[in-house]
């Protein structure tokens, strides 16, 4: 029998707001548990919610640049459930009328193609306290600073066929969401979580089996890993003869397993209503062109736009707009180096790229900025110096040893370009060395590369390589 897999992802991006969605209270990461939950956020008696304007705004963000409606009229409906990081009872969360409808982006593959991803809805609500299990004894601590912090809730169609298709699905929602600059998109804090339904069918058949909701997939691989797992699991059990259960699991990183956490609660069990104290939410023309003004240029743009601008092919485009500030590097590199596109995406894209990854920083962290990259680029392209000396050049920048001109005049490294003195050591090279020189006579031309190399160590590496080439050829062909 031959499966297809069947997913779609809840994403909870965390709003970049500087307070909660319904109170004044703080959504700083990291502040002492339990100093950042106000009584409205505790839902105290007496208290009434008032709708974060900037929340708002972000959410219709997001709409606009998936192209999905803005609802001109949403509602705020009560989800009730009983769990302890929920003191009120309730969390207020958008059900039948959320404020972003249905939308889509497209998706990269890894074949170079691309494929639309439906989303269904994005809606506005507040997030939970957090349970603390670690240094508590036989019992949970409760922090409730997380509480009332404002979620966008990104609700995708069931149109992913495999895991590569659901992380790259993730990953453009990511990069989405940080070039619009409303969540930070830190999943290791929390502030960017998917859940991930899963499902498999034969191939061929249109009804969808039962569905599994994995949680706790807080990086990208372990969303990878948790979804082939589960495709595993739900495959040998119906080739089992028995029966998958729609339920939720939790996928633990350090076992690489997921467990089932709770068979799956149908929406009526929250009895849902709208929230008495909030107001439906109006949104007119006005706002949405405000809104729509603000908008910066997003990834896809983005990328076509240096495709065509800096000639760059397909995948380069693609992985240079990554993340906005990628981008921006990139850019800021080629106004130094004097105008190189090309040569400026293959530093970026291969020694920047290697070097971040190698010690885990990020761009935003890399000793070696955009300008000291694209003066070291110029020196590549007005042949100051080899692209062989310029990665020497580049380690040491990354050392913090100064920038590429410095470094260069400190070292000698300046290429040798004067075809006298090049010549001269071609002349001593072939002189010393009369065996490989009968050789090479004698049609082994693979030797030539020996040639090369022993001018090279004689030049330190230093001697434009072009010209080594040239004047060897000629010397030895004499
Ligand atoms: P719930 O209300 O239980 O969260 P939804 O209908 O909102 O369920 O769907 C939640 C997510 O599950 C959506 O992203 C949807 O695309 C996905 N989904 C629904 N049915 C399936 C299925 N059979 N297999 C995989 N994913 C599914
Ligand atoms: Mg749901």
């Amino acid at each position: 029998m031959q499966w297809e897999t069947v997913i779609g992802l809840e994403i909870h991006a965390q709003l970049a707001t500087k307070s909660k969605i319904f109170s004044g209270a703080s959504t700083a990461y990291g502040a002492e548990p339990n100093t950042q939950a106000c009584a409205v956020d505790l839902g105290l008696p007496g208290v009434l919610p008032v709708l974060n304007g900037e929340a708002v705004r972000m959410a219709v963000k997001f709409g606009l640049a998936i192209g999905a409606e803005i609802a001109p009229r949403s509602v705020f409906a009560r989800k009730n459930y009983f769990y302890p990081d929920l003191p009120k009872g309730y969390q207020i969360s958008q059900y039948e009328l959320p404020v972003v409808g249905r939308g889509h982006v497209d998706i990269d593959l890894e074949d170079g193609s691309t494929k639309e991803i439906g989303v269904t809805r994005a809606h506005l609500e507040e997030d939970a306290g957090k349970s603390l299990h670690e240094d508590f004894h036989g019992m949970t601590g409760i922090d409730l600073n997380r509480a009332g912090t404002p979620l966008l809730e990104i609700v995708s169609e069931p149109d992913m066929r495999s895991a590569a298709e659901a992380v790259a699905y993730a990953r453009k929602i990511h990069a989405l969401v940080r070039y619009l600059e409303i969540c930070d998109g830190n999943m290791q804090e929390g502030s960017f979580r998917c859940d991930a339904n899963v499902s498999v069918r034969p191939r061929g058949q249109e009804a969808f089996g039962t569905r599994a909701e994995l949680k706790n997939l807080n990086s990208f691989r372990f969303l990878e890993r948790a979804i082939n797992l589960e495709v595993e699991r739900q495959i040998d059990i119906i080739e089992s003869g028995g029966e998958v259960v729609q339920e939720t699991r939790l996928y633990d990183a350090d076992r690489n397993e997921t467990r089932s956490m709770r068979t799956k609660e149908e929406a009526n069990d929250y009895r849902y209503f709208p929230d008495p104290d909030l107001l439906p939410l109006e949104i007119g023309h006005a706002f949405i062109g405000e809104v729509m003004k603000e908008l910066p240029e997003l990834p896809d743009a983005k990328r076509l736009r240096f495709e065509k601008d800096y000639a760059l092919n397909h995948r380069d485009a693609l992985a240079l707009t990554a993340s906005r500030e990628l981008a921006d590097y990139y850019e800021a590199a080629v106004t130094a180096s004097g105008d190189e596109p090309r040569l400026t995406a293959n530093w970026v894209t291969g020694e920047l790229a290697a070097a971040l990854n190698r010690d885990a920083l990020d761009i935003s962290a890399s000793p070696v900025c955009a300008d000291m990259l694209g003066g070291l680029i110029k020196r590549i392209a007005d042949q100051t110096i080899s692209g062989k000396i310029a990665k020497q050049v580049f380690e040491a920048m990354w050392r913090g040893e100064g920038d590429a001109d410095a470094i260069i005049e400190a070292k000698g490294l300046k290429q040798i370009t004067d075809s006298g003195a090049i010549e001269k050591i071609v002349e001593e090279i072939v002189a010393a060395n009369p065996a490989q020189v009968e050789q090479y006579r004698s049609g082994k031309e693979k030797i030539f590369g020996f040639f090369v190399g022993q001018v090279m160590k004689a030049t330190k590496g230093k001697a434009n390589p072009q010209q080594v080439n040239e004047l060897l050829k000629k010397r030895l062909s004499s």
